[in-house]
């Protein structure tokens, strides 16, 4: 039988909930649209991996290898700053 969730209306005022963080709630989860990277454009100047703010973006030696889709929660500010001229992220709508 499925749990009825409250709405936020129903919480107490002040009420405090425990922290919580990325690596126990996977922030992907929140996803409505999701990055593309495409690798043949990227000039690895690691400007996305310095903005994300939930370190998304997977590095290995210096050079871009992925995106992790468990952590990225789609918010888009990596393709923002892709440079303009390179542009080698794409925000797409997430697919379920
Ligand atoms: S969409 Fe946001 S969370 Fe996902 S990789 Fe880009 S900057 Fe990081
Ligand atoms: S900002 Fe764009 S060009 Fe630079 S590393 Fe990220 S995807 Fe590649």
């Amino acid at each position: 039988m499925k749990k009825e969730k409250k709405g936020w209306k129903e919480l107490p005022i002040g009420l405090v909930l425990e922290a919580g963080s990325s690596r126990e709630f996977e922030t992907g989860d929140w996803r409505s649209e999701k990055p593309i990277w495409d690798e043949k454009k990227c000039t690895h100047c690691l400007i996305c991996w310095i903005y994300c703010p939930d370190s998304a973006i997977m590095v290995k030696d210096g050079k871009v290898k992925g995106i992790d889709y468990r952590y990225c929660k789609g918010c888009g500010i990596c393709a923002e700053e892709c440079p303009p001229k390179v542009k080698a992220i794409q925000m797409t709508r997430e697919e379920k």
